[in-house]
């Protein structure tokens, strides 16, 4: 099981709340690694840990969202089954608390992959997925960045926005099953309606049990661009390459010329992990029956 919280520049609100990252990162990993333990899926771990990030208010997805330059919360999220190489989506989701939870329902009771908008929380209130009022999902140093950043208005100026952060998850089951999970309240003062990679499969989230479980992170724009999660998938499949040696070369080398922050997490259905990142810090953490609980924001 592997999850994280973000890959992205270091920041003085990150120094300042080093121990709540970390202590929320752990809580994160072992809320999933007790699901598999206690004999559940790997779509069932990836979520448990997901929700557990999305409310957590120190990361960027669900409670603690990022603010659009409209002054609203969207979110995106994704969960991938490797096992039935199926997957559920949600875009510009607002008032959902757990989006990754109803990306899951999309996939699972569905015959679509991804709603959004009012169509994704239509069919929210429609099935009873808890939902949350709008000031639910804002903290105050996302309200901060918010304000610091709003009269940035000119396209150019939102485009160049790198302030952001992300959530997600992969695990392997005692089944040999994989599974990915990605969810986000995407880029402060990003353009409305604007949709990042966390719920683009083959982009920020993918699985398959022939190869593996990845979710990304990072300036989504350049996941997007790059199909990085898919990409590391197929460098396995037609290649030698070990699951660390596909994370190294997707992110490291056939990405180089990426003027951006990009970074992934990912696990086989032999258990094996990898982890691999451009920018100064990715919020991590790890654990198998292998290796015990690794948490780790720098490098
Ligand atoms: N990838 C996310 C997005 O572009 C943000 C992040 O991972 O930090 O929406």
């Amino acid at each position: 099981m592997a999850i994280h919280g973000g890959a992205g520049p270091d920041s003085d609100y990150i120094k300042q709340n080093m121990q709540g990252y970390e202590d929320g990162l752990k809580e994160a990993v072992m809320t999933g690694y007790k699901v598999l333990e206690a004999g559940g899926s790997a779509v069932d771990a990836v979520e448990a840990s997901v929700n557990y990030l999305e409310n957590n208010l120190l990361f960027n997805a669900g409670r603690g969202s990022a603010i659009n330059h409209k002054g609203e919360v969207e979110m995106d999220a994704s969960i991938m089954d490797g096992e039935k190489i199926k997957a559920g989506a949600v875009s510009m989701v607002k008032n959902v608390k757990n989006p990754v939870s109803l990306a899951r329902y999309i996939m699972n009771n569905t015959n679509h992959v991804m709603l959004s908008d009012h169509g994704a929380l239509e069919l929210a209130k429609d099935e009873d997925i808890e939902l949350e009022a709008d000031a639910y999902f804002i903290n105050s140093h996302q309200y901060d960045l918010f304000i610091e950043e709003r009269d940035k208005k000119s396209t150019q100026e939102l485009l160049k926005q790198r302030i952001h952060g992300t959530v997600g998850a992969v695990a392997m089951d005692e089944n040999g099953n994989v599974a990915a999970a990605t969810s986000t309240g995407g880029l402060t003062n990003s353009l409305g309606g604007r949709i990042g990679d966390s719920c683009i499969i083959g982009g920020g989230t993918y699985a398959n049990n022939k190869t593996c479980a990845v979710s990304g992170t990072g300036d989504g724009e350049f996941l997007i661009n790059g199909v990085i999660a898919h990409s590391i998938a197929s460098v396995i499949e037609y290649t030698q390459s070990t699951l660390q040696e596909a994370c190294d070369l997707v992110i490291h080398e056939k990405n180089k010329h990426v003027e951006g922050d990009i970074g992934v997490i990912s696990v086989n259905a032999n258990g094996d992990i990898g982890i691999s990142f451009n920018s100064e810090r990715m919020h991590r953490a790890w654990m198998s029956t292998d290796v015990p609980l690794q948490v780790k924001i720098y490098n």
